[in-house]
């Protein structure tokens, strides 16, 4: 059995609308600061790049 989660199969949570991403059904990838991140529509990858700050979650 193989209950290993591959990246491509793992559900990515869009930053600016909270909306669940499946990585392999969008085309609306980013990355910033070495990290991906993925949007569920275009309109969100915009707003995430104008203000990636604004969206990403704090560590610290
Ligand atoms: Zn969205």
């Amino acid at each position: 059995m193989n209950s290993k989660i591959t990246e491509q199969q793992q559900n990515l949570k869009d930053p600016v609308c909270g909306m669940e991403v499946s990585r392999s059904a969008t085309n609306e990838g980013f990355e910033y600061q070495g990290k991906a991140y993925y949007f569920c529509c275009g309109s969100c990858k915009a707003k995430f790049e104008a203000e990636p700050e604004k969206y990403i979650p704090q560590a610290t």
